[in-house]
């Protein structure tokens, strides 16, 4: 059978997204190949939300294509994801050796699509447009060998997003919001808890604002709150995580959450953007600083253990000095435990691509740099302050730079590393932490095997 390689670009929605049509293809009795010099379907999973990211995954694509011409005559190439949703056809005619386009809402198809290009039923085929139910089709997971070990699940319970930032273009590439239902949703996490998983990420682009639109409040809680319940009553899920939100979603029934369910992890991913108010207005941010602070404030009572992280962009069109100088001070203010800081990027159909003050790149840099400068800074004392504690760690499997050594988190979201071996796998541990690296902790394993 023909084998498939998938090369993903961006966020854990588009891993997740490829995880799903290689689960699709295998299904149909493809095989996985481990790099695109041995496959004979090359596909791309590509992001938009940065300039770079597309850059990337043009160049990888026309690399390939001029190497893949020349050493396997009849390989096959396609784009799926955010950027071939936007560019569509356009892709095919800047690179006219690509055979696939594969829009957002059309990833289960990637096998009959394959399948009539492989047979020489179809030419080349680009297939972006909108369908309904799509956001339930998100569902297959690989249950190989190794799979069947993992201890973390990924599963996606919705597409699109309404909010419109000004800079993002997310809403163009993904469509409006569309949830899936509970009762799907949790019977797809009662599967892979029954597969092994113990901790599951609920994903959507804007997480929180699942069932917003289908699912009325009940006693007060939104049906984002509900579905965290709902998985909450799995017997052998230890954690439940959640990306990414928006601040809009943490009212008081999900903040409350945290207090409540345990197996909620005590991590709170908050997108500020800006800390500036009258940047957050351009960006259509949809909340100010004083309710930001105020969210934090909440949830650090509701609970003190939280780990608190970021996005943050810097160089919007038109931020001025004071406008950073207040994004600076509430990173101070905060103390986030980390932060990813994205230089902006114009997106073309933003509205923030054609505001006026667009910022020079060297300015930008600087800001930049002056930022990860503060978030390094205080990031590096709250790691500090874990030396000699006692934490409990739940053990995802091998370190990624040194196999010699097992890697765990906290619920608050810090990656610990251990000379442990492959009986720790799915453990929960506890782990006196005797050092701190940038952003890890290194610690030394008092086994108490819950
Ligand atoms: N739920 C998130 C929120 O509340 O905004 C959106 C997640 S978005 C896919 C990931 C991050 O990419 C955003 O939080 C933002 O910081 C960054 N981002 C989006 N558009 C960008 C742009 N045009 N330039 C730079 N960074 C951008």
């Amino acid at each position: 059978m023909p084998s498939v390689y998938i090369k993903t670009y961006g966020c854990q929605m588009n891993e997740r997204d490829s995880e799903a049509v290689a689960a699709q293809l295998v299904a149909h009795g493809y095989t996985l190949a481990k790099s695109e010099h041995v496959a004979d379907v090359v596909i791309l999973n590509t992001c938009s939300v940065r300039d770079n990211a597309e850059k990337s995954a043009l160049g990888k694509m026309s690399a390939m294509i001029g190497l893949g011409r020349k050493a396997r005559p009849g390989q096959f190439f396609g784009f799926m994801g955010c950027m071939a949703q936007s560019r569509g056809k356009e892709l095919i005619d800047r690179l006219p050796d690509v055979d696939l386009v594969l829009g957002t809402q059309k990833f289960h198809r990637a096998a009959e699509y394959i399948d009539d290009l492989i047979a020489g039923r179809r030419n080349k085929i680009v297939d972006t447009d909108a369908e309904t139910g799509s956001e339930s089709t998100i569902r297959e997971h690989l249950f190989s060998d190794s799979r069947k070990a993992s201890v973390t699940g990924f599963v996606s319970i919705m597409q699109g997003c309404n909010q419109y930032c000004t800079f993002c273009i997310v809403p163009y590439t993904r469509g409006e919001e569309r949830s899936r239902p509970v009762l799907e949703i949790v019977d797809e996490c009662q599967q892979l808890v029954s597969g092994g998983v113990r901790e599951i990420t609920l994903l959507g682009q804007i997480v929180t604002s699942y069932g917003k639109h289908d699912i009325p409040k009940l006693n007060g809680k939104t049906a984002f709150v509900q579905l965290i319940e709902a998985v909450h009553e799995i017997e052998g899920l230890n954690r439940i995580r959640f990306t990414s939100p928006h601040p809009k979603g943490y009212g008081d029934d999900l903040v409350e959450a945290y207090a409540r369910l345990p197996k909620l992890a005590a991590h709170a991913h908050l997108p500020l953007q800006s800390g500036s108010d009258r940047v957050l207005k351009l960006m259509h941010r949809g909340y100010d600083r004083k309710r930001y602070l105020e969210i934090i404030r909440k949830l650090r009572a509701a609970c003190p253990d939280i780990g608190i992280t970021s996005d943050i962009i810097v160089g919007f069109p038109g931020e001025t000095e004071e406008d950073f100088e207040q994004t600076l001070s509430l990173c101070r203010e905060v103390e986030f435990d980390n932060a990813f800081l994205f230089k902006y990027s114009a997106r073309r159909d933003t509205p923030a691509a054609s505001m006026p003050d667009q910022l020079p790149e060297s300015l930008i840099e600087e800001r930049h740099a002056r930022l990860l400068g503060l978030i390094n800074e205080i990031g590096a004392r709250k790691y500090d302050a874990f030396v000699q504690q006692l934490v409990r760690i739940l053990v995802e499997g091998t370190s990624k730079k040194n196999s010699a050594r097992m890697m765990g988190r906290t619920s608050c979201n810090k990656i610990v590393l251990f000379d442990g071996a492959e009986r720790h796998r799915g453990q929960i541990m506890d782990v006196r932490i005797t050092r701190v690296g940038s952003f890890t902790l290194y610690g030394d394993p008092a086994i108490v095997n819950l």
